[in-house]
């Protein structure tokens, strides 16, 4: 059976779940396209009230499913809980701004009348999410898409199906009309098959560049507009005047929460020669104080990987770049437990021609490189196929923010960690993929920008092809360029 919860602690099987049958499908495009038509004539505001009541139940019922979470993955269990925390958040800022973004936008214009831009919603939206944030992955396009009015069929990962069912089954319970969200086991071509439904508008998917890909080609099929949220290898790049303590105190959980396996984990370290031998010490110092063992256990501080598909995967990886010449500074041996545990890894010395230069290891390995200059960073840094995140240490930020804007990632962060909040766009460019969810930029992902210009009377004198040429508008005529401003 494809969908299954199997404990990455202890390998047992929890719960089996068949694949999705044609008329459950059928029934959920069905169910959704008629609850696209009624949200166009429901007030936005009572979505909010609902949308807020969805973060109420998360919490309500956070214990739950974070440990259902931690089961269905490995993940902390203290991560699970920060992980449905920050999902109850999500929802009560869409909540609390999406009938303000979403208002219309009136726009200057030399045409007879007024002009508007209205964001409605488009139809059904298909989800196709990872494992790595259960929750968080879904909320990330729930939220904004259940403000605008667009239904969604939700097909996450195989091995997080218990998570799933419980971020639908909470929705639900929080009131949210029927057909708003519909968990399915799909298979890859029911995937398809949703996706060239005409009932359905867009795609958004967040994963592999091979995910990515197939569902890609099977929007550009259909031409249904879709965002790619995809892997990242972020440089985490050390400036020769960093705070060395507050760079200690961050690297290594920039790399190892989750186990390694976050889009946005600091991937290569890129560090200044002066403070080279010391960060490589520092890392290994904090590598080897994480404590395996069940992620259950308030006393584990290094959880399993999500499966042995992906253990497997790492430990390739890890052999093949070793083959290439990198060499390990710490780390690389088993750990005696019987659960998907891969053990911290440090590796250095990666010339260009090394697998692991251009490829993403999604687990707890860290690549280190030395560096001789700024300049040097930031090449190094962007010699990448991907572009998705980066964190920079500077002694002096603003010198640090000017450097970040040479790197070619969609997001920096200067002297501190990667947070992901609701009113931040989160994306990247490259092979990390297109468009941006959360912030206003989510909001607008799945909208039809829909112009109204509205007039008394037909100035027939305006009709384009029709004008003489003296009632050609001339730039003095034009309204100076400026914001749009909102309507209300
Ligand atoms: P994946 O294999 O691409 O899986 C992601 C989702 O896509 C799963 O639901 C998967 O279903 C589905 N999928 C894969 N191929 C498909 C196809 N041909 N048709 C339909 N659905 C398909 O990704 P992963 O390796 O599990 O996840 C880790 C990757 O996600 C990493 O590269 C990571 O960097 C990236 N990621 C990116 C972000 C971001 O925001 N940029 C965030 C988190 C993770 P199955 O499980 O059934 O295969």
């Amino acid at each position: 059976m494809a969908y299954a919860t199997i404990n990455p602690y202890n390998n047992k099987v929890v719960k089996e779940y068949p694949n999705a049958t044609e008329k459950e499908l059928q029934a959920a495009l069905a169910t959704g396209h008629a609850r696209y038509k009624k949200n166009r004539q429901q007030p936005i505001a009572e979505r909010a009230k609902i949308l807020h009541n969805v973060a109420a139940k998360l919490r309500e019922h956070s214990d739950e499913l974070a440990r259902a979470c931690t089961i269905d993955m490995g993940k902390l269990l203290s991560e699970s809980k920060g992980e449905v925390e920050l999902v109850a958040m999500i929802a009560d800022w869409f909540a609390d701004h999406g009938e303000e973004m979403l208002a219309p936008e009136k726009i200057d214009t030399i045409a007879t009348g007024t002009a508007e831009v209205h964001h409605s919603p488009t139809g059904i939206v298909v989800l196709v999410e990872p494992w790595n944030f259960p929750y968080y992955q879904i909320m990330r396009v729930f939220a904004p898409n259940f403000m605008v009015g667009n239904p969604m069929i939700l097909k996450h990962a195989s091995n997080t199906p218990t998570s799933a069912k419980m971020f639908a089954d909470i929705v639900a319970e929080a009131g949210a009309p029927k057909g708003s969200l519909v968990n399915l086991f799909l298979t890859y071509d029911q995937v398809t098959e949703a996706i060239k439904d005409p009932r359905v508008q867009g795609v958004a998917l967040t994963g592999s560049e091979r995910g990515g890909t197939s569902v890609a080609a099977a929007a550009g099929k259909s031409l249904k507009k879709n965002t790619m949220e995809l892997g990242g290898m972020d440089p985490f790049v050390v400036l020769g005047d960093a705070n060395m303590d507050d760079v200690n105190n961050v690297a290594w959980r920039a790399r190892l929460y989750n186990a390694g396996q976050v889009c946005t984990s600091s991937k290569r370290f890129i560090v200044m020669d002066n403070v080279y031998d010391q960060f490589v010490e520092d890392l290994k110092k904090n590598f080897s104080k994480v404590v395996p063992g069940d992620p259950l256990d308030p006393a584990t501080s290094l959880a399993p990987m999500n499966s042995k598909k992906a253990k497997n995967k790492l430990q390739k990886q890890v052999d093949a770049a070793i083959a290439a010449g990198a060499k390990v500074a710490y780390g690389n041996k088993p750990i005696d437990l019987p659960g998907q545990f891969f053990m911290p890894t440090i590796l250095t010395d990666i010339d260009k021609n090394n697998p692991a230069y251009s490829e993403e290891m999604f687990g707890p390995v860290a690549t280190v490189y030395k560096v001789h200059s700024e300049k040097e960073a930031v090449e190094v840094a962007n010699d990448n196929p991907y572009g998705l995140g980066g964190i920079l240490f500077a002694g002096d930020a603003n010198h640090g923010a000017e450097v970040a804007t040479q790197i070619e990632t969609g997001m920096v962060y200067v002297n501190n960690f990667m947070a992901s909040l609701p009113e931040l766009p989160f994306g990247g460019v490259k092979l990390s993929g297109y468009g941006r969810e959360m912030s206003h930029m989510g909001e607008m992902a799945f909208t039809n920008e829909q112009l109204i210009v509205k007039a008394d009377k037909p100035n027939l004198d305006n009709v384009a092809g029709g004008l003489v040429a003296g009632d050609v508008p001339t730039a003095k005529d034009a309204p100076k360029a400026k914001k749009t401003s909102k309507a209300k």
